[in-house]
């Protein structure tokens, strides 16, 4: 989870201090030093006028530098449009969160590359890419300081309470957070929110910055209903409002999620093995189907 610790925390910048008051922060930080290489990741490159959302992975093969002979990724090719809300789903280990890794360059392919917008990834400014994702871990990091200030962590302009009250209730979390003691002043320790709501303020916080793309992976663990119904929701809403629509990336455990996806990408051994809409995964009876039929098998 190293990758998405750092994802959840990039703002931070040089801030560590900051970062290890993090609640649950462990030793694991410190593994996320060998992951940026700082020199390649300064602030040059271009900036585009908007981020329109376009991903091309064309020919993309990728071993982590780790195991440079296990093959995890094999020439993957893969189109995602502006303001699809594609769900990425497959086995554990299939290459789902790897995809993730290459888009916000925390890894180089192997070979192919990676175009935004027609643009070499490789040659934007990636300080300007990752400010305008919106990024949800599985287990996001929430601060000891009060909630609104972790709607606001990162967010690189001043923002109003009220703009903070509107990413929380796009998030489903303004209720919630009105009825804590201290409402939107009241501290966050370990014990105060369950991990849906966790989940809740964080998609709060990638809100705020109004990013052109979500990427949302979803917790393994299981959520309670009420929870899951709400990460739904928030899919929904955020993909089909004209208002805050945008591209939603979200990788995904519970198929129950992401039936109304545009496209559900399912992965198997580092390739895509179907793409397409739930019901056409559904009357083609392969890898998805399969799926689908197992998680209903043990939700019975
Ligand atoms: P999950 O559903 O469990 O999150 P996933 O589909 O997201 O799995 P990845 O995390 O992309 O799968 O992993 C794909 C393969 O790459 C796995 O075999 C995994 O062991 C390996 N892998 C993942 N991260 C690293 C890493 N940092 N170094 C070496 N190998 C890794």
């Amino acid at each position: 989870y190293a990758e998405w610790l750092i994802l959840s925390t990039w703002w931070i910048g040089d801030n560590w201090s900051s970062l290890m008051q993090s609640v649950g922060a462990s030793e694991k930080v410190f593994r996320l030093m060998d992951l940026l290489p700082s020199k390649q990741l300064s602030s040059k490159g271009l900036k585009l006028e908007k981020l329109g959302g376009r991903i091309q992975y064309a020919d993309v093969s990728f071993s982590y530098p780790s195991r440079p002979t296990v093959p995890i990724l094999g020439r993957l090719n893969l189109t995602l449009n502006p303001n699809e809300v594609v769900a990425i789903v497959g086995l554990s280990g299939s290459g789902k969160s790897t995809i993730v890794n290459l888009l916000l360059r925390l890894y180089e392919p192997t070979n192919g590359q990676i175009l935004v917008d027609g643009v070499p990834l490789t040659e934007l400014d990636i300080r300007w890419f990752r400010e305008r994702i919106g990024f949800v871990g599985q287990e996001p990091r929430l601060f000891r300081m009060d909630i609104s200030s972790n709607i606001k962590y990162g967010c690189p302009r001043e923002v109003s309470h009220e703009e903070v009250v509107w990413a929380a209730k796009q998030a489903y979390a303004h209720d919630f957070i009105m009825s804590l003691p201290g409402g939107y002043n009241t501290i966050v320790d370990d014990a105060l929110l369950s991990g849906g709501q966790k989940q809740r303020v964080a998609i709060a916080r990638a809100l705020l910055r109004h990013p052109s793309i979500l990427l949302l992976d979803e917790a393994t663990s299981a959520l309670d209903a009420e929870s899951e119904h709400y990460v739904k929701s928030v899919i929904t809403k955020v993909s089909r409002d004209s208002r805050t629509k945008r591209s939603v990336v979200i990788i995904a455990h519970r198929l129950s999620t992401i039936q109304t996806a545009d496209r559900i990408i399912v992965m198997e051994n580092g390739n895509i093995v179907e793409d397409g809409k739930h019901s056409e995964l559904i009357e083609k009876n392969g890898l998805y189907s399969r799926l689908a039929r197992r998680q209903n098998d043990n939700l019975e």
